[in-house]
């Protein structure tokens, strides 16, 4: 894999969604400090391509944030498999995101024409669909990859031998059956 033409491509894509969407997004109520959708969240989707992306930039932060970090992903992945709604694990005390430069997708689709106040977002059918026809093409961009809640793909990238073999693209599907199941993520790749 090409990881520096493949990320220069999400984010092209992250670009074109943000431009196509910003008719919709100009009702949009969210402000920062609000977070609703980081606080009561079912599922902070990404691919392992998008994963890729933010280990990378996690490798710029000192030791201690990292230790932090790994445990919050720790506690995460815990809570979520007991639990529909978390919070996600890089929302920080002042309710921002630490990861905002490399967000995945699902967040950047997310804005609300109504103040959520518990009961979800209302966001605009056509939005709706674009992230849809967004999230297919993130998929298409990442063959060898697979999608799920963002710390059960980091978790599934911090294998080394998954990691070594997806950025190959001979890792097998077999090898981490039980992982890929455990934390129900979907494999891109096509047998055939
Ligand atoms: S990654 Fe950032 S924007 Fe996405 S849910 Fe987590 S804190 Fe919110």
């Amino acid at each position: 894999m090409d990881f520096i033409e493949k990320k220069r491509q999400v984010f092209q894509l992250y670009d074109e969604y943000e431009r196509l969407v910003q008719p919709c997004k100009t009702q949009a109520v969210c402000e920062k400090g609000c977070a609703s959708c980081c606080i009561d969240v079912g599922n902070v989707g990404a691919t392992t391509l998008e994963g890729l992306i933010i280990l990378e930039y996690l490798q710029g932060w000192d030791h201690q944030a990292i230790e932090e970090i790994n445990l919050s992903l720790r506690e995460n992945r815990r809570e979520k498999l007991n639990s529909v709604l978390v919070r996600c694990p890089f929302l920080d005390e002042e309710a921002s995101c630490r990861i905002y430069a490399v967000r995945p997708f699902s967040c950047r689709r997310l804005y609300s024409v109504k103040k959520c106040d518990g009961r979800g977002a209302v966001v605009h059918r056509q939005s709706v669909v674009l992230g849809q026809k967004m999230e297919k093409e993130l998929q298409e961009l990442d063959p060898e990859g697979c999608s799920g809640h963002l710390s059960f793909i980091i978790h599934l990238l911090e294998q080394e031998t998954f990691r070594r073999g997806y950025l190959e693209g001979n890792w097998r599907e077999e090898d981490f059956g039980d992982t890929i199941k455990r934390y129900e993520l979907v494999v891109h790749r096509k047998e055939g």
